[in-house]
């Protein structure tokens, strides 16, 4: 069963060279060429902290798109791994909180239900890394309509709800998404969250949205 995770064809290229270990070679030299120096992982928006690994922009979008889309067909576990550690060996460094204190790591509840859960991947693997703790507390209000919903406008009014009403943390709060394009969904959970100060977004990808041009924000 090991063995055959390897004999497969690289998940962005297409190439069948086995053993392939999800990308080939040539490829995760390409992936890994985007990821940020750690004083570049962080940035801070309207009181948030988003960190990620890789920009995705106009210069890589065809090899992130490829990246994100063989994730969505499923990733298996180990690729989560490698990122989360990747992720970690940038972020630690930062001292974004007291080493002596470990975070909650919480995923963003998937948009469709019967959706993989590639947040709940990463999550699980960086609160590996972390030695924090993993704990799903929030949950989508999804409506009939919602899948329709493309406007910033309205994705600002995702209905992201507690599912334990007694929540609250003193530990660093961490939400983990693969994708982050606006922002929408993340501040969406802070406030169901009753707005946490100790509070971060943690995505393998920010997808910088193009300006003046909204049809990109498509994820
Ligand atoms: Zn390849």
């Amino acid at each position: 069963m090991t063995l055959l995770k390897y004999l497969r064809a690289c998940a962005i290229c297409h190439n069948y060279l086995p053993p392939c270990d999800w990308l080939c070679s040539f490829c995760w030299k390409c992936v890994e060429r985007e990821y940020l120096y750690s004083e570049d992982c962080y940035r801070l928006e309207k009181q948030i902290p988003y960190l990620r690994l890789i920009d995705w922009h106009e210069d890589n979008h065809l090899l992130i798109q490829y990246l994100i889309q063989s994730l969505k067909g499923g990733g298996p576990e180990f690729i989560f791994k490698r990122f989360a550690l990747e992720m970690f060996s940038r972020i630690l460094p930062l001292g974004l909180w007291d080493k002596n204190t470990f975070p909650l790591f919480l995923p963003v509840p998937p948009k469709n239900p019967k959706d993989k859960e590639h947040a709940f991947s990463l999550a699980k693997a960086l609160n590996f890394y972390f030695a924090g703790e993993l704990t799903q507390v929030l949950q989508r209000k999804i409506s009939s309509s919602f899948q329709k919903i493309k406007n910033k406008r309205e994705r600002a009014k995702i209905n992201i709800i507690k599912t334990r009403a007694d929540f609250s943390s003193s530990k660093p709060i961490i939400l983990v998404d693969d994708v982050l394009t606006t922002g929408s969904t993340a501040k969406a959970c802070w406030r169901a969250l009753n707005q946490p100060k100790n509070f971060f977004v943690f995505s393998l990808v920010w997808k910088k949205p193009k300006q003046g041009n909204r049809k990109l924000n498509f994820l």
